[in-house]
């Protein structure tokens, strides 16, 4: 298909999903089509250790708007969601989980609402979270109150079930850094938007790839990446502290003057712990920044593809393409062409 026909993208990260892979890709493409024939289907392995990769080369024969993007290992669905699209050619980009928690009946609508209301965005919004623990709630909720009260972002109920327009996403591929926090960055880049409610469906099959650890990185990532409020609450903590300490010494210098001076054990062991844990937990979040300064200066690609089911010459429009890699190297992508040529 030339590329300056296809009306939507649809971006779907995957990673192991082998099992229910085929049904959710034919589940989502029935709804693409109800909307629009001119449309391309862009799965991305995520580094699978299953079939998926496979059922992915089985797929395409079904569905010939499928095309399949490998990466050379697990880097995580936010790369994921990267090499997709710097890869997609349509005028809108839809982005959704592989997993059909991102009801694709959806689809349509969103797309009606890109075409008929103008909207450079169309934002998927969690109505109701399916089956999840009291604690998952509670920490998203903190979560999302911190990124809402030092980044000024509202992020409640945000998923990354979206639609994004074709500007919104050339936008996006101006954003070079390593770190992406994709939900937060489309909600910085700002464009009329518009919401769609919906009900997180449970999952088709297989488990989910997120666990306590990966969430707590990605929050943590995501602060970081976000505001730099964290490190002026240190020098808020510390000027605080500094003039308690003058207080303190006053105190202790009159009492020292006055004779009443008393040993005070207590109060020496109490202020040293407090202020012993006050200076470390400070260097833990100087930490984190000095490390996300370190990934960013490092200038590593965001994600390698080792294998596509396109050539870089063929199918795909040859120019576009070549813009696409410089893109790549401005954004930190990488696609390793010698492997290119590999059919599934
Ligand atoms: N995913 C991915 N890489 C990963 C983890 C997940 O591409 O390292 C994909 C996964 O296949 C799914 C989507 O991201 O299509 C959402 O993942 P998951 O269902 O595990 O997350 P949850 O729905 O629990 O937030
Ligand atoms: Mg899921």
């Amino acid at each position: 298909m030339n590329p300056l026909e296809i009306e939507v993208s649809v971006i779907i990260p995957i990673w192991n999903e082998a099992q229910h892979l085929s049904q959710s890709l034919k589940t989502i493409v029935g709804f693409i089509r109800q909307a629009t024939s001119c449309f391309e289907l862009i799965a991305v392995d995520d580094g699978s250790t299953d079939e998926t990769w496979s059922v992915l080369g089985l797929a395409r024969a079904e569905i010939p708007e499928l095309e399949g993007i490998r990466l050379s290992r697990n880097f995580g669905k936010e790369r994921a969601l990267c090499a997709g699209l710097e890869h997609a050619r349509g005028q809108a980009v839809i982005i959704m989980d592989g997993d059909l928690q991102h009801p694709p009946e959806l689809i349509p609508k969103m797309i009606e609402q890109w075409r008929s209301k103008g909207v450079k965005i169309v934002e998927c919004v969690k109505k109701v979270r399916s089956k999840e623990t009291l604690g998952y709630r509670l920490g998203t909720k903190i979560f999302y109150g911190l990124i809402h009260k030092l980044a000024r972002q509202d992020l409640h109920g945000a998923s990354d079930f979206k639609l994004l327009d074709r500007q919104v996403v050339e936008a996006w591929a101006k954003m070079p850094e390593r770190i992406t926090f994709f939900r937060g960055m489309t909600a910085w880049l700002g464009f009329a938007r518009t919401e769609l409610e919906f009900e997180v469906a449970p999952r088709i099959g297989g488990m989910t790839g997120w666990n306590h650890i990966t969430l707590v990185n990605l929050a943590l990532h995501a602060i970081v990446a976000f505001t730099s409020w964290p490190l002026r609450l240190v020098s808020m903590v510390g000027m605080i502290s500094f003039v308690l300490a003058i207080i303190l010494s006053i105190q202790t210098i009159y009492m020292k003057i006055a004779g009443i001076a008393v040993t005070g054990f207590t109060t020496v062991i109490l202020l040293l712990l407090c202020m012993n844990s006050m200076i470390m937990l400070s260097i833990g979040i100087l930490g984190e920044y000095i490390a996300a300064i370190y990934d960013e200066v490092k200038g590593r690609p965001r994600y390698v593809v080792s294998q596509r089911t396109w050539e870089d010459s063929a199918d795909r429009d040859i120019l576009k393409h070549k813009e696409t890699d410089m893109v790549n190297f401005k954004t930190g992508s990488y696609s390793l062409s010698a492997q290119n040529n590999i059919t599934l």
